[in-house]
């Protein structure tokens, strides 16, 4: 079959996008990635074979949508803005392993897609230029969920990519690097330049791996309390851990905190950015006894 030219360079972009007479939407996080050499590194990373079945949010015109479905077995799609289904209908039309879900993806159950789409499925990946303004929601609702997904590959705003990649005693560590860690590996494997886009945003990105681990990188007994002690130590990156500490577990004595610090080898003078992610998972241990007494 003869297939069209590739979507992701700026003439054929304008082109479909003047055919159709769309408009972007703002709200929305619109910007296309115009740049074929980098859509194929993205690919790349993301290490999809002819046994991969892919998710990817938000396919805007459909140019990473295609150079996936050309290595992939299957990509499933989600995209928010329904003026943009009959554009992908027509720039998809080549490829029958594409599937188009007019969808906000934070409403959606994956979870019932991977039963039904996937079911024997053995390799499964997200792949997405994600629109920036919902970013960490999106990663962080799929990654609790624990979803047979085995990587992530994402596109996204690169200040954003290194704090969620962040490691202790630097400024971009914060309770949500801990999160990351705590269910991937995180690695930033590149960055690319706000030029690429149509439209230019204003800020440069990065893209994000994330290998899933099989099982979380530490042992917690009470998964909830765990995440507690990670954000509230961090409430305010000023105050010491005990300040902090104290703040969000109000229900639990200065006395008994102090002690908690102290038995986990914790310095309370300390501030949450100097803590591994052993350091709380130990700390927040120690904290769940002290709540279930
Ligand atoms: N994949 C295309 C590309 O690389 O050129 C477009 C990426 S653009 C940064 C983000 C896309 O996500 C847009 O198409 C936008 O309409 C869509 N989007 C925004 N919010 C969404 C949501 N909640 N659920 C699904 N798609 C969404």
């Amino acid at each position: 079959m003869m297939l069209s030219k590739d979507i992701a360079t700026i003439s054929r972009t304008l082109e479909i996008i003047q055919k159709h007479g769309f408009h972007f939407k703002k709200g929305f996080g619109q910007n296309f990635l115009v740049d074929l050499n980098i859509l194929n590194k993205i690919v790349d990373h993301a290490e999809i074979t002819k046994n991969t079945y892919v998710i990817e949010i938000g396919p805007g015109i459909g140019s990473l949508t295609e150079q996936l479905a050309k290595k992939a077995k299957k990509v499933v799609c989600y995209e928010i803005d329904k003026t943009l289904i009959p554009i992908l209908e027509e720039t998809l039309k080549d490829y029958n392993n594409i599937k188009i879900i007019n969808e906000d993806v934070l409403k959606a159950d994956i979870k019932e897609l991977i039963n039904t789409e996937f079911c024997d499925a053995s390799d499964i990946a997200l792949v997405a230029n994600l629109p920036y303004y919902i970013t960490t929601p999106i990663l962080m609702n799929l990654l609790e969920q624990k979803l047979p997904i085995k990587r992530y590959c994402v596109m996204i705003q690169k200040e954003v990519a290194q704090r969620l990649s962040g490691t202790p005693g630097t400024k971009d560590y914060n309770a949500l690097s801990v999160a990351i860690q705590y269910y991937t590996e995180p690695k930033i494997v590149l960055n690319v330049p706000r030029t690429v886009f149509i439209p230019q945003p204003n800020v440069d990105s990065a893209v994000l791996k994330l290998k899933v681990r099989t099982t979380p990188l530490v042992e917690v007994k009470d998964e909830k309390l765990f995440f507690h002690v990670v954000k509230g130590s961090f409430i305010q990156r000023r105050k010491t851990i005990l300040n902090n500490l104290k703040q969000t577990f109000t229900n639990i004595s200065s006395e008994l905190l102090l002690e908690a610090l102290q038995q986990a080898n914790l310095n309370p003078q300390t501030r949450g950015e100097t803590l591994s992610i052993h350091d709380f998972a130990r700390l927040s241990n120690i904290i769940a006894n002290l709540v279930h007494l």
